[in-house]
């Protein structure tokens, strides 16, 4: 039996506390992992929150998570000791559905997010399915890797999966942490970019990360005289927006692609989608062959997450910050 030490809300919209849980002998396809650098991603806010009506507490937040694997189960051939890995959104997965056998866990029905029914990473160690344990590139430093873990992936599969390239016109919404990594990725593509932001003071910040322009969202009538002009919009903004303006903003088959977890139901007319042919979809994490793709498009481009740093200790400063969009761009507890 061992220990872990992490920190954790015991109610809902609770502080976090120091917490330890115990934790039995490592199963055969397991990894352990000495975590030395977390992320706070804003999913990390909505299940403190409940949000989404699935946290069970005492809740340990965390998903994107950099350290060195410690221990390995007696079934384990893909990972060794002393190996640096990162652990995204997803933890396991059933390996044997159609999703799994195709290669996108992602979708596997019982896909066992990292720290939803488990303890995540705002702690000392985790232990996951070793499939789900990335190697780093070398090249790459753990703080500013470990966002990629959620919210670089999170916004790197939309644009491998819409195909953008060169002659796409790519619109990312909400330059926070998924959205300035989005702004990279596509610009990587080869993409014209286009960053929408409520922040007017981001605009030098997103055209040096890659911006060909800057859209101030509050002013409603900049977006209007958008109308007709992007194939591919990232929508990565936490809180209700207006998603008509932006499938207003679409070319004639072009397509909205929402990442973040607006809470109210969307508002989009059929009559606007069907006459441009416009599609509206989600899209959830990336499978664990895309984390590796991925990894190694931000090693060779060098995309990496713009970060702020907190002592693990001071994870609910961290969680105020992100809570109040102050964060540039993304927050990091280190061990
Ligand atoms: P974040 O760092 O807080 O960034 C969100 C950005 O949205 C903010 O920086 C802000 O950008 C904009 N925003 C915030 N409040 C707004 C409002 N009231 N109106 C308009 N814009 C607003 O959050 P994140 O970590 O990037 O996560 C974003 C969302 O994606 C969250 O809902 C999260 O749960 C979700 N998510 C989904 C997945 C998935 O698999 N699909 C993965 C990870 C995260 P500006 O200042 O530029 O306006
Ligand atoms: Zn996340």
């Amino acid at each position: 039996m061992v220990e872990i030490q992490g920190w954790a809300a015991h109610a809902a919209g609770a502080e976090l506390s120091n917490f330890k849980y115990k934790v039995d002998e490592l199963g055969a396809n397991e990894v352990e992992v000495k975590i030395s650098h977390c992320g706070v991603c804003h999913s990390d806010v909505h299940l403190i929150n409940n949000d989404w009506q699935i946290s069970k507490y005492p809740f340990i937040p965390g998903h994107e998570i950099v350290g060195k694997v410690t221990a390995i189960g007696s079934g384990v051939k893909d990972r060794k000791v002393g190996e640096r890995v990162g652990i995204g959104w997803q933890s396991d997965s059933c390996g044997i559905c159609e999703w799994c056998r195709k290669g996108e866990e992602q979708l596997c029905p019982k896909a066992q997010p990292t720290c939803v029914g488990r303890n995540g990473g705002y702690a000392a160690a985790i232990r996951v399915n070793s499939r789900f344990a990335i190697p780093v590139p070398e090249s790459l430093d753990s703080e500013n890797v470990a966002p990629l873990l959620c919210g670089g992936i999170t916004v790197y599969s939309p644009l491998r999966n819409w195909l953008a390239r060169p002659s796409s016109r790519v619109g990312v919404v909400g330059i926070g942490g998924l959205g300035h990594m989005g702004i990279q990725f596509a610009r990587a593509f080869g993409s014209e970019v286009t960053a929408f932001s409520t922040s007017a003071d981001k605009a030098d910040e997103a055209k040096g990360l890659g911006a060909h322009h800057f859209v101030n969202t509050r002013d409603t009538g900049a977006v209007k005289k958008l109308a007709g002009s992007f194939d591919l919009i990232l929508s990565t903004v936490s809180a209700d927006q207006d998603f008509q303006s932006f499938v207003g903003a679409l070319r004639p088959k072009g397509t909205l692609v929402v990442l973040g977890a607006s809470p109210s139901p969307m508002q989009i007319s059929a009559f606007s989608l069907l006459s441009g042919q416009k599609a509206v979809a989600g899209s959830p994490t990336g499978s664990p062959t895309d984390l590796h793709e991925m990894l190694d498009v931000a090693a060779r481009h060098g995309i990496k997450a713009i970060t702020e740093s907190f002592a693990m200790k001071d994870c609910n400063l961290a969680v105020e910050k992100v809570k109040k969009n102050q964060v540039r761009y993304r927050a990091v507890l280190k061990a």
